[in-house]
């Protein structure tokens, strides 16, 4: 079996955002060599996320509104008494810092209408990392 390991860093510049990631993870899968398998994207980050959807900038704007109205800033929340984004660590926790994808034909599969994103909830941030991992034959 082959591994291939890819470390990628992305800055971020406004408090909420979606980074369209979907051109390096393909990239990463093309340089794996890896044929058939599966290609995990991971942000190894407690405030991030990472999700498939559509890149339309509306729905975008809809998916961020959405992830503040689940968990607003001025929640309550016990964190924000040592850390001020108790938020950005929810939406990381119930989103998912990770998604995993089929690799067949030396191509990640995805649907027409699912980009990948990192998803910043705590920006901006000068330094926010993928990982990315392909493996199989
Ligand atoms: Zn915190």
């Amino acid at each position: 079996m082959k591994v291939y390991f890819k470390e990628l860093t992305f800055s971020t510049d406004k408090r909420y955002q979606l980074v369209d990631i979907t051109y390096e993870v393909e990239k990463a899968v093309r340089e794996s060599g890896v044929k058939d398998g599966l290609c995990l994207v991971f942000a190894p980050h407690a405030t991030a996320a990472i999700v498939a959807n559509e890149h339309e900038g509306g729905l975008m704007q809809d998916i961020l509104r959405k992830i503040q109205e689940e968990f607003p800033r001025d929640g309550g929340w016990l964190h924000n008494r040592i850390d001020d984004n108790a938020a950005a660590h929810l939406g990381s926790a119930f989103i998912g810092a990770d998604r995993v994808f089929p690799v067949r034909g030396g191509r990640l599969i995805r649907g027409t209408w699912q980009n990948i994103f990192l998803v910043e909830m705590d920006g901006p941030r000068y330094r926010r990392r993928v990982v990315i991992e392909v493996m199989g034959e």
